[in-house]
C-alpha cells in the first residue's frame, strides 16, 4: 500500500540553503495536489515524457489571451505590437538561457522533433549529396533517426551509427575511424532519455570539429536538468522542447550558430519568412524569420520565457544538485529490490534524472536470469497505486534493440518530486512483485 505521505520537501531547500523554498516550489504545480483514483497526492515520476506547468505559465498565457492578442509582426495597431515585443523578448530569455550569440540565432519551432526535421532537410539539401554520411548513436530518439532517414531516402545519404558498451555509453575508442572525406554532419543526443547517460559532447564536438565536421544536438532531456552554454559547447545546432521544461506544448527552440543558419535554405514557406514575393520569384527575410513560416505560437512563446524565467530563478545548479540527490537515492533503494536490473551508467555523474529498469519475477532469483515482470504490466499497476511512469520502447526501438529487450519501465525525475516519492516508488514495485 502507498502511503500517504507529509511531503517535507526538505531536499529541495537544502541545496540553496533557503530553508522553505520547496514547499513553495511544489505548490507551484497545482496538478501535483490531483487525487488519481483514491490515491493522494498523485506522485508523477513521468517527467522526461513532460513536466507538469507551474502557475506561472499557465497564467502568462491566459493573460496574453484575454489581454493581449493580437497576431505579430504585421500589425501596425498597439495589440499587434506588444504581442511582437512580447514574442520577441521571449526570444531573448531563450538566447540568455542557452548564452547564445545573438537572437539571430534562435528559431522557435514545435518542439525538439521539428527542429531536428528543420536541420536535417535544410543541411541536407544544401550540403549532403547521396553517399555522404551523418553520423549518429545508437541511444537516439526516433527524432534524430527518422529524420536523417527522410533525407535517405531523398538523397541517398548513409546513416552511420556510433555504438553504445553494454553498461549504456558511447564507446568512443576509435572514433576518429568514423570520420572520412564523405562525414557532412554529427547529429546526437545529450542525454539518453531511456539511459539516463549524459554524453561527453564537449568533447565529441571538438573532435568532430577537428575534422571539420558541425554539429547538432538533441538538448530535450538536458536542458530541462542542467545549465546549457551553447558557446560553451561550441555545437553548432542545439534543439529543444518548451513542454519538457516546464514550459507549453507546441514551442521548442533551435538554436544554429549565425554561419550555419546563413547558408541553409528555408525549411517552409510563407508568413514572416519572406521579404518580397511575385509569382516568378521570392526574396527570403533575414534571421531568425527566415525560418519562421506562418503565425508563429506567440502565445506559447511567452509561456516557454516564463518557465525559463521560473527555472532560472530556481536556479539551474539547485535543481541539477536536487536532481542527481534524489537519482542518486532512487538507484540505491531501486536496487535493495530483488531482481531489479536497472539500465545505464551506474556512476551517478554520468547518470541523468531518469532511471529505466526491468523487475524480474521473485521465483526467477534475480535480475536477467529469468523473465522480468512485463513493463506494461508494471506501469498499469504503478498507475493504480497512484504513481505514473512510463513504459515501452520510449521511442527508441534501435536501442531495445540492442539491449535485447521489448521495452522497459522508465521513471523520470523533476524538480518538484522527492526522496517520499521514491520510498513510495520502491514500496508499490515490492507490493507488485509479491503479487505475481
Ligand atoms: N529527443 C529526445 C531525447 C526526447 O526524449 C524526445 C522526447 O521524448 C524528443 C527528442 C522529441 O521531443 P518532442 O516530442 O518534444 O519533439
Amino acid at each position: 500500500m502507498v502511503k500517504k505521505k507529509i511531503y517535507s520537501f526538505s531536499e529541495l531547500s537544502s541545496p540553496s540553503g533557503e530553508v522553505g523554498r520547496g514547499v513553495g516550489i511544489r505548490s507551484d504545480f497545482p496538478i501535483l495536489g490531483r487525487k488519481i483514483y483514491d490515491k493522494y497526492p498523485l506522485v508523477y515520476l513521468d517527467n522526461a515524457a513532460t513536466t507538469q506547468k507551474p502557475r506561472c505559465v499557465v497564467e502568462a498565457m491566459t493573460d496574453e489571451y484575454y489581454n493581449v492578442n493580437a497576431n505579430v509582426h504585421r500589425g501596425v495597431h498597439f495589440l499587434s505590437q506588444q504581442a511582437t515585443d512580447l514574442h520577441e523578448q521571449a526570444r531573448e530569455t531563450v538566447r540568455r538561457f542557452l548564452n547564445a550569440r545573438s537572437t539571430n540565432e534562435i528559431i522557435f519551432t514545435r518542439g525538439t522533433t521539428e527542429s531536428i526535421n528543420l536541420v536535417a532537410s535544410c543541411f541536407g539539401q544544401a550540403f549532403m549529396k547521396e553517399g555522404d554520411e551523418v553520423l549518429i548513436t545508437e541511444m537516439e530518439h526516433h527524432a534524430n533517426i527518422v529524420s536523417w532517414q527522410l533525407v535517405q531516402a531523398r538523397q541517398g545519404i548513409k546513416i552511420r551509427v556510433i555504438p553504445i558498451s553494454d553498461e549504456g555509453e558511447l564507446i568512443l575508442d576509435g572514433i576518429d575511424d568514423f570520420f572520412n572525406e564523405k562525414t557532412r554532419i554529427v547529429s546526437l543526443t545529450h542525454v539518453s532519455n531511456v539511459l539516463g547517460t549524459i554524453n561527453p559532447i564537449k568533447d565529441i564536438i571538438r573532435i568532430a570539429h577537428a575534422h571539420g565536421v558541425p554539429v547538432l544536438i538533441d538538448g530535450a532531456q538536458s536542458t530541462p536538468h542542467f545549465r546549457v552554454d551553447v558557446q560553451d559547447l561550441d555545437c553548432d545546432f542545439f534543439a529543444f522542447s518548451g513542454h519538457k521544461i516546464y514550459g507549453p506544448t507546441g514551442i521548442g527552440v533551435l538554436y544554429g550558430k549565425e554561419e550555419w543558419l546563413e547558408k541553409l535554405p528555408p525549411y517552409m514557406g510563407g508568413g514572416e519568412m519572406i521579404k518580397t514575393v511575385t509569382f516568378e520569384h521570392t526574396t527570403f527575410n533575414d534571421l531568425p524569420y527566415k525560418f519562421e513560416a506562418g503565425t508563429p505560437d506567440y502565445v506559447a512563446s511567452t509561456g516557454l520565457a516564463k518557465a525559463l524565467d521560473y527555472v532560472s530563478s530556481i536556479g539551474l545548479d539547485v535543481i541539477e544538485s536536487h536532481e542527481k540527490d534524489l537519482t542518486a537515492y532512487a538507484m540505491k533503494r531501486m536496487m535493495e529490490i530483488p531482481g531489479m536490473k536497472i539500465f545505464g551508467p551506474k556512476d551517478i555523474n554520468q547518470h541523468d534524472a531518469v532511471i529505466s529498469f526491468l523487475v524480474s519475477l521473485p521465483s526467477t532469483g534475480g535480475a536477467g536470469k529469468g523473465a522480468f515482470i512485463h513493463h506494461l504490466d508494471m506501469g498499469t499497476l504503478l498507475d493504480r497505486l497512484g504513481i505514473a511512469i512510463r513504459t515501452g520502447h520510449h521511442c527508441a526501438e534501435p536501442l531495445m534493440h540492442r539491449l535485447g529487450i521489448e521495452g522497459t519501465c522508465r521513471a523520470s525525475f523533476a524538480l518538484y518530486n522527492t526522496r517520499e516519492e521514491v520510498d513510495a516508488l520502491v514500496s508499490a514495485i515490492l507490493r507488485i512483485q509479491q503479487m505475481f
